[in-house]
């Protein structure tokens, strides 16, 4: 299976972020169309959407009780082997044929009433309307809305071009879009960047999720859910951290006899488990780190001056970091309290400066890439 089609699985089997993605049903077509909810559907009555209902439309569709009349050849542009594309060429007999009046349209199962209608004002809209920069922040949701629905439909140019109208409306402006935008962006632009999962996208959306959980302005237990869902292994073990550096860090202060007591708000007793075996984990990590330091072997030279006074600074130093008094975890603040101190410590000759800058960076850069792991246990193997 490939890392698209497993990532498209794992959002399909996750039942409150997004409903199955049912394909269309199809036209005139054995016990299928005997289909509960699809019959049902068609005989409550149905209404005109105001916009999307065109009088030389040839196309009917009906989601929920909408009934759309539209122009064939946005559902199957030429050179496009869209769904839509494979039903219309399908023989008809000669009785009613869906699609062609409100009394027989094409059902659609599993769309909503808003991502037609977003598709739809694109599709009809002008290739100026079209251009990136003639589209406000406004615009991402129903980009997001139209993206899915092309990528459900595969017309692959629409989502194509959704999709860089959305990377290029998250960028400009510093990323200003997805600073104050509702947290239902990030979840929506998430779960369609898992249907085709990219790099950028992923990125910013953490990025700017993160600043906002870190300004205290949204809440840890949301994203962690919905991450979760996701399976989104690092930004988890970001979460994770973030939670452990929110706590009281008296609660989780080692002490003789009190339990460990901590509060963290709406986190499910499973993740108040992983949260703490990470903060365990990264307490034991943490003495090794201390150990791995105070053992560095900083200048080798038998002839430097330098040798054995920039070994006891450097020592001090270690020790100062590793007994500081905050309790509380923070790690990754902790090495780079270390390497702002590395440029003052005149007693360390260039190559001792060097191994010891070099050290910390490594370690920084390999705890961050294994931070999941503290709270989750290893990665399955891919
Ligand atoms: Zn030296």
């Amino acid at each position: 299976m490939t890392e698209r089609s497993r990532k498209k699985r794992k959002v399909d089997e996750s039942s409150d972020l997004e409903e199955a993605r049912p394909a269309v049903r199809p036209r005139r077509n054995s016990s299928l169309d005997e289909d509960a909810s699809g019959s049902e559907t068609q005989k409550s009555p149905a209404i005109r959407d105001p916009q999307f209902y065109k009088a030389d439309g040839n196309c009917v569709l009906r989601v929920d009780n909408t009934l759309f009349r539209v122009h064939r050849h946005y559902l199957a542009p030429e050179h496009e082997q869209s769904v839509f594309g494979g039903l219309f060429a399908l023989p008809t007999g000669p009785e009613a044929v869906e699609g062609e009046r409100d009394e027989a349209p094409i059902v659609l199962q599993g769309d909503t009433v808003d991502e037609l209608r977003a598709f739809f004002r694109f599709a009809y809209s002008s290739p100026l309307q079209l251009q990136a920069d003639a589209m406000s922040d406004d615009d991402l949701v129903p980009l997001m809305l139209t993206a899915k629905f092309a990528d459900k439909y595969r017309l692959e140019s629409f989502e194509k071009w959704a999709r860089n109208t959305i990377l290029h409306l998250t960028a400009r402006n510093n990323g200003q879009a997805l600073k104050a935008c509702a947290p239902k962006v990030y979840v929506e632009l998430l779960l369609l960047n898992n249907l085709s999962p990219d790099s950028t996208t992923e990125e910013r959306v953490r990025d700017a999720w993160m600043a906002r959980i870190r300004r205290g302005e949204l809440p840890i237990a949301h994203a962690l859910g919905v991450t979760e869902t996701l399976n989104m292994r690092s930004f988890l073990g970001e979460l994770y951290y973030e939670q452990l550096r929110a706590l009281d860090p008296a609660a989780l202060a080692p002490s003789c006899t009190a339990p460990v007591r901590f509060d963290a708000p709406g986190l499910s007793d499973a993740q108040k488990i992983r949260l703490l075996a990470g903060h365990r984990s990264l307490s034991l990590a943490w003495a090794r780190i201390v150990e791995k330091l105070l053992a560095l072997p900083l200048c080798t030279a038998s002839t430097c001056p330098m040798r054995a006074s920039a070994q006891t600074s450097w020592r001090t130093a270690v020790h100062r970091t590793a007994t500081a008094t905050d309790t509380d975890l923070a790690v990754f603040a902790r090495l780079k309290g270390l390497e702002r101190g590395l440029l003052r410590m005149d007693t360390l000759c260039s190559s001792a400066q060097e191994a010891a800058q070099k050290a910390l960076a490594s370690i920084r850069r390999r705890l961050a890439s294994s931070l999941a792991d503290h709270f989750l246990g290893p990665a399955e193997p891919a």
